[in-house]
């Protein structure tokens, strides 16, 4: 089904008007100086520079579009000038920045560009009809344009007039990005290389317990850490003294304990535990052989006998997904076992798929990001596509779906 998703290969662009959705959602920081807000991390803007230098190659006018923050209406603070200035910083070329996100003005700009010229439409969201998928909004942004590319993954996983409704509008297909990250996941469902080994991990089990469950029917292995073990070892009657375990969590931890005993997937906890004292994050951890965790102490990563296991699971694997940290690696204290399954993700023979926010800033520190096969940029997006929901921005795209042609 997901095969027939339609790329920019089939698309006609020379000399038309393609309106781009990218996800040009970047951490913006203040000048010191004059108080200008500049892009702090650009990994975004340059995740998008391939479909925007084909498209451009190809001979294509330029509308490019994303959302920034949560602005409720305009809200300057979250224009997009800083993201126009670094794209064009990037790309050498000028990238013209429109006043609002429709309007004459703005079709006057769309018109006049030139074939491989590029414009940026201000923050989609101080529309408020962008997350209502508003009608009105969609065949506004369609008007702008005479086909859409949506490069923005991230947001897939939300119908929003500029990720869905634009598409019963103007023909419409993946862009590179977007298509990387669709072929990626999909393989991982489809027809992953074995062992399958996923290592969840990270801070809230209600939002990946839908992941958990997948994986367990998905995997040949399955391995918890970070805050995500408590409400399974709480679950299993262990006690786990001050660690991160909602009351909700157990419960969903049950679930997927009945399931995982029903399933072939081979489903690990940690075994030992670095811990710290309740409510204090500077003291130096303490090394736990073990998983009942003492009164007034908190689990904040996995020990070393669990980390030598996760890491050789890692090392035997055809393919591994990695989301979620190990424990609290922000901390140095905390770090290590977060640090050695970065690092038997980044030497195995395998394909390494990571993805979540936290993951991904957790291989970038460790400085092992670039020996990962491919670092999925959706944070929810990813794991609801795991989860085997669709997103109706992906679906959007298939040939299946009813569209504009
Ligand atoms: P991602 O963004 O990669 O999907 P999450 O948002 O689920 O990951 O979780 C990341 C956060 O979980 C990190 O900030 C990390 O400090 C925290 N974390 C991991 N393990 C623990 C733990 N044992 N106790 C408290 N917090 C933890
Ligand atoms: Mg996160």
């Amino acid at each position: 089904m997901a095969d027939s998703l339609r790329t920019i290969d089939e698309l006609e662009v020379e000399g038309r008007r393609v309106l781009v959705r990218a996800d040009f959602n970047v951490p913006l920081s203040r000048s010191e100086a004059g108080g200008s807000i500049e892009v702090a991390d650009d990994t975004r803007i340059r995740a998008a520079l391939e479909t925007i230098a084909e498209l451009r190659r190809r001979g294509a006018r330029l509308v490019l579009v994303s959302h920034l923050g949560r602005p409720k209406g305009i809200d300057q603070a979250l224009s997009m000038r800083p993201v126009a200035d670094r794209l064009a910083e990037l790309t050498g070329a000028p990238v013209t920045l429109a006043a609002a996100v429709t309007g004459p003005e703005v079709s006057e700009l769309a018109e006049r560009l030139a074939s491989g010229e590029m414009m940026m439409l201000e923050n989609i969201r101080y529309e408020p009809g962008e997350t209502r998928n508003d009608p009105e909004l969609a065949a506004a942004l369609a008007d702008l344009a005479d086909v859409y590319v949506n490069d923005a993954f991230g947001t897939a996983h939300r119908a929003h007039a500029s990720t869905e409704g634009i598409t019963h509008r103007l023909p419409s297909a993946a862009g590179r990005l977007m298509e990387r990250e669709v072929r990626t996941l999909q393989a991982i469902v489809e027809h992953p290389d074995r062992p399958l080994v996923a290592i969840l991990g990270g801070a809230k089990v209600s939002d990946k317990i839908g992941v958990v469950e997948r994986f367990l029917e998905l995997a040949d292995v399955l391995c918890i850490g970070g805050a995500m073990c408590f409400p399974f070892l709480a679950a299993q009657g262990h006690d786990v003294g001050a660690s991160l375990c909602p009351e909700d969590d157990i419960k969903s931890a049950r679930r997927a304990l009945a399931a995982a005993a029903g399933s072939s997937c081979r489903f690990e906890l940690a075994i030992d535990l670095s811990l710290g004292p309740a409510g204090q994050e500077g003291p130096p951890a303490r090394d736990l052989d073990g998983i009942e965790v003492p009164k007034g102490w908190s689990g904040l990563d996995i020990g070393p006998r669990t980390s030598a296991v996760y890491a050789a699971e890692i090392a035997a694997a055809g393919t591994v997904f990695w989301n979620g940290p190990m424990g609290r690696f922000e901390l140095e204290q905390f770090a290590a076992g977060t640090r050695a399954v970065a690092e038997a993700v980044a030497s195995t023979p395998a394909r390494t798929v990571v993805g979540g926010g936290e993951t991904v800033e957790a291989m970038r520190t460790f400085g092992l990001a670039d020996r990962v096969t491919h670092l999925s940029t959706g944070g929810g997006a990813t794991l609801e596509f795991l989860e085997g929901r669709e997103l109706p921005g992906v679906h959007a795209l298939m040939n299946t779906a009813v569209s504009a042609r």
